[in-house]
């Protein structure tokens, strides 16, 4: 059995109480490896690391933290395929995903940031009749960095990497869903030779690891991805202690799709919005509201479509639709969808667990699933199922378009599909959401600022806004006679 170690201080190393953590693969439903079990102890002894490192690492000129980034970036690329197939199996999703998304981005996290460091500058503002303003840009110290399992290493780098390039060093917790491509990470870290103490990773539970990250007194900021509810906990622990916090939360997001739109690009992109990742990515489209106009031929199309996918084992390379990360996430999801008939929705398709053959025959598989005829006000359409679940209902007009779109506490991101560029901009304008794509769907710039309104979380990821985020700006004024 595979034991992942936690990697801190430049060595690997087991939790200090020696617990473990069974990882579960779930294409199979069995226990593969095992990951330490890490507590407050272990997080301590990380963040001492990390402060002994900060001295030299914020010190470093912004050439020399490129390359130490650049090299992480080369190191993962050289292994390229064993954080495919490692992503696959420990999440589940097809190793195709992992090898079209997943693995690249990580790389280009990296090697995104690792450019920004030679690109970020600070302001100055000349104040006419005094003298001039400047903006000094300090890292923080040592920063706090959590994520979750459904963009595993992707995830990870996109906090990690800006932190690092801004002269902080970090401590580190993945989800202990999926550790693996954290784990390889560090395997990489000490192939390039990577300053030690500088990035450090502790594998464990979040509400003993991660809480312990909330409550460190020498944790100045703490970027976090992951649920609503444990972003409620890390204000109530984080907040009274003044730590700067990032955090990107759930969503249900709407798709907007009016009768004028380019009907194909629109539904081969719908399919991919709902079911991409088993519908395990938080910019998915859960409620997909259409003009009535062209409802049941949409229906009907996306239904259509949607009865051919094939759920299939991850490693497979023809596999477009993988296992939901875990027994109990498998479970949650299919809850929903008895909520869903008891709150008198029609499933369209799917609605249940699929049983797969031979070894994969405990894994978890769910069926793409359509559901119509739910209120907006419902459970089912106003929390997050995090699954390849989706609703569909009508609207009559633009103005009823956007406040079902908006009735919903969250405001991640949303999805306009139109030809008409007024309509576009003026509904653009109008969600209550922090990203709107008009006619697309995921299509990143990593420059752009990302992240959610409402309870969808707060700051923004993305460009520069992690880099001031992981800064602390100090203005000089300095008077002088013109
Ligand atoms: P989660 O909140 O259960 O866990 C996320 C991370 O937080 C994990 O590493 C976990 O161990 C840790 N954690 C749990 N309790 C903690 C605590 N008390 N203190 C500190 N850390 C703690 O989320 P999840 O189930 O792993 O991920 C799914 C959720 O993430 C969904 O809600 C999804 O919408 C959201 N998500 C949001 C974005 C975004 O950019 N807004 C991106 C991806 C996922």
């Amino acid at each position: 059995m595979d034991r992942i170690k936690n990697y801190i201080d430049g060595a690997f190393c087991a939790a200090e109480k020696e617990g473990w953590i069974e990882n579960v693969q779930p294409a199979t439903g069995k226990v593969y490896s095992e990951l330490p079990d890490s507590g407050a102890e272990d997080i301590d002894k990380a963040v001492s690391a990390a402060k002994r490192a900060f001295g030299e690492w914020s010190g470093l000129k912004p050439e020399e933290r490129f390359r130490h980034l650049m090299n992480v970036a080369d190191g993962i690329r050289s292994r390229m395929e064993e954080f495919v197939c490692a992503e696959s199996k420990d999440n589940g999703k097809p190793v195709r995903l992992a090898r079209r998304v997943d693995i690249p981005r990580a790389i280009q996290n990296f090697e995104f940031y690792a450019s920004a460091a030679l690109h970020f500058d600070s302001e100055s503002h000349y104040t006419e009749g005094l003298g001039i303003n400047y903006t000094l840009r300090r890292p923080l110290g040592v920063v706090g960095c959590i994520s979750p399992w459904n963009l595993p290493l992707y995830l990870f780098t996109w906090k990690i990497a800006p932190a690092l390039a801004t002269g902080n060093t970090v401590v580190a917790k993945p989800s202990e869903i999926t550790p693996m491509t954290a784990y390889l990470l560090s395997e990489v870290l000490e192939e390039v030779n990577f300053p030690k103490g500088v990035l450090n990773i502790v594998h464990g539970r979040g509400a003993e690891a991660g809480d312990a990250i909330s409550h460190h007194p020498d944790i100045a900021a703490i970027s976090f991805t992951g649920g609503t509810e444990t972003g409620k906990r890390i204000i109530s622990v984080a907040g009274p202690q003044f730590k700067k916090l990032s955090l990107e939360l759930g969503g249900k997001n709407p798709n907007v799709i009016f009768a004028d739109c380019d009907f194909d690009e629109m539904l081969r992109t719908t399919m991919l919005s709902s079911f991409d990742n088993q519908g395990q990515i938080c910019l998915c489209g859960s409620r997909i509201l259409v003009e009535a106009s062209i409802y049941e031929k949409f229906k009907k199309a996306f239904v259509e479509k949607a009865s051919k996918m094939k759920v299939g084992d991850p490693s497979d390379e023809n596999t477009k639709t993988g296992a939901v990360v875990s027994k109990q996430h498998m479970e949650k999801i299919l809850s929903y969808i008895a909520l869903a008939r008891e709150e008198g929705g029609r499933i369209l398709c799917g609605g249940d667990r699929v049983k797969l053959d031979g070894e994969l025959s405990d894994g978890y598989y769910i069926q793409p699933t359509i559901i119509e005829g739910i209120d907006q006000n419902c459970r089912t359409n106003r929390e997050e199922i995090f699954g390849p679940v989706v609703t569909i209902d009508t609207f009559e007009n633009e103005a009823e378009a956007i406040a079902k779109a908006n009735a919903t506490d969250y405001g991640l991101s949303a999805t306009v599909w139109t030809q008409n560029l007024t309509r576009a901009h003026r509904v653009a304008g109008r969600l209550e959401a922090g990203i709107v794509w008009v006619n697309c769907w995921l299509a990143r710039d990593l420059r752009t600022p990302f992240g959610g309104v409402k309870n969808s979380g707060m700051g923004r990821e993305g460009g520069f806004e992690a880099m001031r985020f992981f800064t602390e700006p100090k203005n000089v004024c300095i008077r002088y006679d013109a």
